[in-house]
């Protein structure tokens, strides 16, 4: 059997501040611990219950985070930036179940701590419902006939993600008291949780039903800051729907996330 790991770091236990997620602070240095810890917990509880071959995606930032010498070495680590796809490189159906670690919530949410999707600029609908990183992801590996079959995350993004993945199993964090401050639960008692919820959903693998939704897929764009529109109207295919909403429509999850992934690049980008 082989997984595939998506870890993220805002939603690690600990995790409430940007100074932990980014920089060169030794607040950075610390978190990077945990989340390798955490990351570690699950690859072991998998492999307990007879996981050969796991792919990790460093999914945060410069993708350099995880400590490789600390992880499993049945785990194999897809590292560094500028990949073609984000999150989900090597995803196919040859995987038998996902995992997304430490997520945070959707753009625009007002409590959950760093709130984004990809970027605090733009947030995203398909379908008339909000979908953040963990939904288009979980989608992608349903298309590949994947299941999720475990996120963690603080206590705001478990409940978004509830909605559209109701048996995956779930680990809260942290409970958000503002977007830069939670109620933390301690390190250990996570990497318990993880391994305990792990080694859960491996075990209940066949009931855990993969995502899928048929196309044509409608993806709406909205924009929180109105001086991109611009931006998107050079992109053929992306219709403007009003001031700050557009939309896409995509014959597959694939290629959705790679229009969410290039639109909020260039919402990012400083010319
Ligand atoms: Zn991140």
């Amino acid at each position: 059997m082989k997984i595939y790991i998506i870890a993220d770091m805002e939603g690690i236990a600990g995790v409430v501040s940007k100074d932990q997620t980014e920089g060169s602070s030794s607040h950075l240095e610390v978190a990077r611990l945990q989340y390798t810890r955490e990351v570690k917990a699950v690859c072991e509880a998998a492999i307990e219950e007879g996981v050969e071959e796991i792919y990790i995606n460093d999914f945060h930032g410069n993708g350099l985070n995880l400590i490789p010498e600390k992880l499993p070495e049945e785990a194999m680590v897809i590292r560094g930036g500028f990949r073609p796809s984000s999150g989900f490189d090597l995803l196919d159906k040859t995987f038998s179940g996902l995992v997304m670690l430490g997520v945070h919530a959707r753009t625009a949410t007002g409590r959950g701590v760093i709130p984004h999707t990809y970027s605090q600029k733009i947030s995203f609908e398909m379908f008339g419902q909000p979908v953040g990183e963990f939904d288009l992801l979980s989608l992608i590996a349903g298309e590949c006939k994947v299941p999720t079959l475990l996120v963690s995350g603080d206590s705001i993004a478990i409940e978004q993600a509830r909605t559209n993945l109701p048996s995956t199993h779930m680990v809260i964090t942290k409970f958000p008291v503002g977007t830069e401050s939670a109620l933390c639960i301690h390190p250990n008692r996570v990497l318990t949780q993880l391994k305990d919820e792990m080694r859960r959903a491996v075990k209940n693998i066949q009931s855990i039903e993969p995502p899928q939704i048929a196309p044509p897929l409608q993806l709406l764009i909205k924009l929180h800051d109105v001086t991109l529109a611009h931006r998107l109207e050079w992109i053929p295919g992306i219709k403007k729907v009003d001031d700050t909403t557009f939309e896409y429509l995509g014959k597959s999850m694939k290629e959705i996330a790679n229009v969410v992934y290039g639109t909020t690049t260039l919402a990012e980008c400083k010319f």
